[in-house]
């Protein structure tokens, strides 16, 4: 192994394993902190994937230094933290503190903050995040239920969060190249700054950031930081890049779709899905809880649906739905009931003989994979940027894990064409 990943969720750690395995890396994706039985035999990358973006920061601590630590065990040269492009965190963390205690770990004095992720539209200008055409606290990311983002400058945010100094390497000189900005990392150094959030508006900036932190031992970023990693090793002699897989050879077996995800995309996605005429089960919250649904009942309707189609269940609800269910059952438990019922629909569908599932929403996978018990996972093809196909290692099952907001609006359909 070279390169060893910590990502915060495990959507996000998908989407970094996609971006290393397309660079040339071969990567695989874990679920827990790798102990001596994980086999991570013959993958230049490892991507440990945590829950730790909103946990209370002691956990997300010990957990990613327990992880660094299992993964230099196991050869790692340098260390990737990887969090969300849009920086989800709160002023108590959990991305400062996580960094400062993994520099500590490592022991190291200086690292760089580049959320980037340009094909997704996240661009970094004078410290600014920017989603889209707006800042990060004009997006909806203001209104994020756990990590509202209300500040769009990064130096400041992060600031917040660390007791360390944090300056910035601006576009000007991320512009000119790979040595100026190496160079840059080595002035903010002698200045004390242990941290320089980096601009990046483009994927050659990405190549360049990429390049300058060769002989970093801690980096952190998106996915997009990925770009320029690989290139290093391949440089260095130590690595051949592996060709990108382009299909994913699917066991025979149905295909079912769980969406829990509410957000637009996804909803989005669900209305084109039922357009294109794929049969679909609502699962409303408060239903389920006054038993009018079942999981066993809707387990039973997918499995009579027509054999040549997916079948798509989804909870997705527009804000005023969500509310309602909300004010009468918790946000928690809402989201909980919701979560443990795709589990058991998973697990249910998966024992009847489906063998390709696509997940989307952080937590609703999150959920999914833990009700399948999978341990690890081999990254497959692109569907949209961020989402690859994963194959369950030792399993007849393949999954796409999508985080909420990713993906077109024909994601689901154009994810069942991409399997042979
Ligand atoms: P995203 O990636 O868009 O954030 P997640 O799966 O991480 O999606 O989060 C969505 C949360 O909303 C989950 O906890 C899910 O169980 C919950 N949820 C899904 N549908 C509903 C609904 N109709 N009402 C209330 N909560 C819901």
């Amino acid at each position: 192994m070279l390169l060893g990943c910590i990502a915060d969720d495990l959507t996000g750690a998908s989407d970094l394993a996609l971006m290393l395995t397309r660079a040339g890396m071969r990567t695989v994706q874990v679920m827990d902190v790798p102990d001596a039985a994980t086999n991570l035999d013959g993958f230049d990358a490892v991507v440990v994937a945590l829950k730790t973006r909103t946990c209370p920061v002691a956990e997300a601590i010990d957990l990613s230094v327990r992880s660094a630590d299992a993964l230099l065990a196991r050869g790692a040269r340098q260390i990737l933290f990887k969090y969300c492009s849009t920086f989800d965190s709160t002023d108590t963390g959990n991305i400062g503190p996580v960094a400062d205690a993994l520099m500590a770990h490592l022991k190291t004095d200086f690292t760089i903050v580049c959320p980037a992720f340009p094909a997704n539209k996240r661009t970094i200008y004078n410290g600014h995040l920017f989603v889209g055409d707006q800042l990060l606290s004009d997006s909806p990311m203001k209104d994020h239920p756990l990590t509202p983002m209300r500040d769009a400058n990064l130096v400041t945010v992060l600031q917040r969060q660390t007791p360390h100094k944090v300056g910035l390497v601006a576009f000007a000189t991320v512009a000119k190249g790979a040595d100026t900005i190496a160079e840059a990392f080595r002035m903010a150094r002698t200045r004390g700054e242990r941290y320089a959030i980096v601009d990046a508006i483009t994927d050659l900036n990405l190549y360049d950031i990429g390049r300058a932190t060769a002989d970093m031992k801690l980096i952190t970023g998106g996915s997009g930081i990925a770009l320029g990693l690989p290139g290093n090793f391949v440089r260095a002699g130590v690595m051949t890049a592996a060709p990108v897989p382009q299909t994913m050879a699917a066991p025979k077996g149905r295909a079912a779709i769980l969406a829990g995800s509410c957000s637009e995309a996804t909803r989005g996605q669900v209305a084109a899905a039922i357009k294109a005429g794929v049969p679909t089960f609502k699962i409303d919250p408060l239903a389920l809880v006054g038993g009018q649904i079942s999981v066993a009942g809707i387990v039973d309707c997918a499995q009579r649906s027509p054999a040549d189609k997916p079948v798509l269940i989804y909870s997705s609800a527009d804000p005023a739905s969500v509310r309602a269910s909300q004010a009468e059952l918790g946000r928690d438990r809402a989201g909980h009931f919701v979560e443990q019922a795709m589990a058991e629909i998973a697990k249910a569908l998966v024992a009847k003989g489906f063998t390709r599932l696509i997940v989307a929403g952080g937590e609703t996978s999150g959920a999914v994979v833990q009700g399948l018990g999978v341990a690890s996972l081999e990254i497959g093809p692109e569907i949209d940027p961020g989402v690859p196909w994963t194959r369950a290692v030792g399993r007849d099952l393949v999954l796409a894990l999508k985080s909420g907001n990713f993906g077109a609006a024909d994601f689901f359909t154009k994810a069942c064409a991409k399997l042979s």
